[in-house]
C-alpha cells in the first residue's frame, strides 16, 4: 500500500515539475508555476521520507535543520542582484550531494554493482565533483572574492581535457573492474580539479552562461544518481533540470552572441579596455525639470531598464512615470535586452512587480527597428547592453554582444549616478554624444523626480 502511495506521489510530483515549467514560461501564469513546483517538491520530498530503505530519521532531521538553518537566511537576505552567486552556491550544494550519495552507492556495493549502474555512477560522481568546485569557483567570481578576469596559460584546452579524459578512462576501467577501489579517489580528485580548471579560463562577465551551464550538469548529475538508486523521480527531475539549464545557456549565449565553445574555452574577457591615454571627454547633463519637459512634448518614449534600476528599486516609480507620461499621450514602451540586469528575465520580473502592463514590454529583436522612431531612448541605470562599441570594437570585453539600439533614437537620456562603468568594466561612448543627456542621481530619486515635474507641469 505504501509502495503504491510512494509511485503515485512521485508520478504526481513529475507532472508538478512539467506543469511548472510550463507555467514559469510566461509572466502572467509565472507564480501558479512557482507554486506547483513548490508543491511537487514538498509532495517527492514526503514521499521519499516513506521509503522502506530510509534508516535513520534522526540523521535526516539534523541535516534538514542544518540545510534550513543556511537556506532560510540565505534565500531572505540575499538580494535580488545576488541572485546569479546564490545560484552557483545552491547548485554547488546540490551536485556535493549527489557525489556523496554517489559515493556512498560505491562503497556501500563495491562488487555488486553491474556496468550499466557502475556507468551511471560514473557519470553521477563525474559531473557532481565537478559541478561542485565549478559552482564554488563561479560564486567566487561573482561575489568578487576572486579575480572576475579570465585565467588563462599555454595548452589549457588540452591540460584540462586531458584531466577530464583520465577521470573518464578510470571510471571506464571500473566499470569492468568494480573492485579496484583505489582508483575511486583518483576520479573524485580528478573531479574536483576539472571543475576549478573548466572556470578559471572564464570572465566574469560569462559567468551566467556558465552558471546556467553548471545548472545543467547539476541536473544531469542528479538523473544519472535516479538510476544508480532507481528512483524514477530523480530520473525525470534531474532530466528536466539538466535540459532546462541547458537551453537556458544555449539562449543567453545567443543573447551575447557567443557560442558555446567561446564561451567554454574561449578565455572571454582576457581583452582589456586599452588604459593610458585617459581622454578628458565632456557629457552633456541636465536637470529633471529640463528632462521632464522634453519627456512630454515627446510622442514616443522607449525606456531602457537596466541593473542600475534594480539596485535602487526604481520599478514603482517607473510605473509612475509610465502612467504619467501616458495620460498626456506619449507613448510609453518597454525596451527588454535579454541580459540587462544580473539574470536572465531580470527586468520582467521587476517590471512585472509594478504591475507595468505586459505588452508595452518588447524584446529586443522586435524593438531595435523601431529606435529611429523613437523621440526619446530613457535609460534608466543601464549601461553595457546599450554600449555602441559591441558592434564594432574587437578589443572590446563585450564585442559581439547584440545591444538595444539606444543610439539611433533622437534623443538619448541616461538616468545613473555618475560615470561608474557597467558589469563588463568598459566606458560607454554612447554617453558622450550630442543627443545625450545624462541625467545624474539614483534612479528611483531621479525618475520620483520627473514624475514630480510633471505633475507640476500639469497643475
Ligand atoms: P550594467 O551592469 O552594464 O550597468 C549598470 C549601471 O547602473 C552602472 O553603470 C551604474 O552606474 C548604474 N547604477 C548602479 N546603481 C545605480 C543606482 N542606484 N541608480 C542609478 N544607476 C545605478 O547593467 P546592464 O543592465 O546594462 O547590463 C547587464 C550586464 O550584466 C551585462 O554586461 C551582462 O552581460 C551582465 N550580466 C547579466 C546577467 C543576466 O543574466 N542578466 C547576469 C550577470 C551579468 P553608476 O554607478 O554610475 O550609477
Amino acid at each position: 500500500m505504501k509502495l503504491y502511495f510512494v509511485q503515485f506521489a512521485y508520478l504526481a510530483a513529475a507532472a508538478s515539475f512539467i506543469m511548472a515549467l510550463r507555467w514559469l514560461s510566461h509572466p502572467t501564469t509565472a507564480r501558479r508555476g512557482v507554486r506547483i513546483g513548490e508543491f511537487g517538491m514538498a509532495l517527492a520530498v514526503v514521499a521519499t521520507l516513506l521509503h522502506k530503505d530510509i534508516i535513520s530519521y534522526e540523521w535526516i532531521f539534523i541535516a534538514f535543520f542544518l540545510g534550513s538553518a543556511i537556506g532560510i537566511p540565505l534565500a531572505v537576505w540575499m538580494p535580488m542582484t545576488h541572485v546569479p552567486q546564490r545560484t552557483a552556491l545552491s547548485h554547488a550544494f546540490g551536485a556535493l550531494a549527489a557525489s556523496l550519495v554517489g559515493t556512498a552507492e560505491y562503497y556501500l556495493h563495491t562488487g555488486e554493482l553491474s556496468a550499466f549502474t557502475m556507468g551511471a555512477l560514473g557519470i553521477e560522481v563525474i559531473l557532481g565533483y565537478l559541478t561542485f568546485t565549478g559552482s564554488l569557483m563561479a560564486f567566487g567570481k561573482l561575489q568578487e572574492l576572486l579575480p572576475g578576469r579570465p585565467i588563462v596559460f599555454k595548452g589549457q584546452n588540452f591540460f584540462n581535457l586531458s584531466v577530464l579524459a583520465l577521470a573518464v578512462g578510470l571510471t571506464i576501467y571500473l566499470i569492468f573492474n568494480p573492485g579496484q577501489t583505489e582508483l575511486f579517489p583518483i576520479i573524485v580528485v580528478l573531479s574536483l580539479i576539472f571543475g576549478v580548471l573548466l572556470i578559471i579560463p572564464i570572465g566574469g562577465a560569462d559567468m551566467p552562461t556558465v552558471i546556467a551551464l553548471l545548472n545543467s550538469y547539476a541536473g544531469l548529475s542528479a538523473a544519472a544518481m535516479g538510476f544508480v538508486l532507481d528512483n524514477k523521480l530523480l530520473i525525470v527531475a534531474g532530466a528536466l533540470d539538466g535540459a532546462s539549464g541547458f537551453m537556458l545557456s544555449v539562449i543567453m549565449c545567443k543573447a551575447m552572441n557567443r557560442s558555446f565553445t567561446n564561451v567554454l574555452f574561449g578565455g572571454f574577457g582576457q581583452v582589456q579596455a586599452v588604459a593610458g591615454e585617459v581622454e578628458q571627454r565632456t557629457v552633456r547633463s541636465a536637470s529633471p525639470a529640463e528632462a521632464a519637459s522634453l519627456l512630454e512634448t515627446a510622442s514616443s518614449v522607449f525606456i531602457v531598464p537596466g541593473y542600475g534600476m534594480a539596485v535602487a528599486q526604481a520599478q514603482h516609480k517607473v510605473r509612475e512615470l509610465y502612467d504619467a507620461l501616458t495620460k498626456r499621450g506619449v507613448d510609453v514602451r518597454f525596451a527588454i535586452h535579454p541580459v540587462a540586469g544580473r539574470m536572465p528575465g531580470h527586468m520582467n520580473v521587476l517590471l512585472a512587480e509594478a504591475d507595468i502592463p505586459y505588452d508595452r514590454l518588447s524584446e529586443m529583436d522586435d524593438i531595435n527597428p523601431e529606435f529611429p522612431q523613437a523621440d526619446v531612448a530613457l535609460i534608466i541605470g543601464a549601461n553595457d547592453v546599450t554600449n555602441p562599441a559591441a558592434r564594432y570594437d574587437k578589443n572590446s570585453p563585450i564585442h559581439g554582444m547584440p545591444i538595444l539600439d539606444t543610439d539611433k533614437a533622437r534623443t538619448v537620456m541616461v538616468i545613473k549616478r555618475g560615470m561608474a562603468s557597467g558589469f563588463a568594466g568598459v566606458e560607454n561612448e554612447l554617453f558622450y554624444m550630442d543627443k545625450t543627456m545624462m541625467l545624474f542621481g539614483d534612479a528611483k530619486a531621479f525618475t520620483a523626480d520627473l514624475v514630480k515635474e510633471l505633475a507640476a507641469n500639469h497643475d
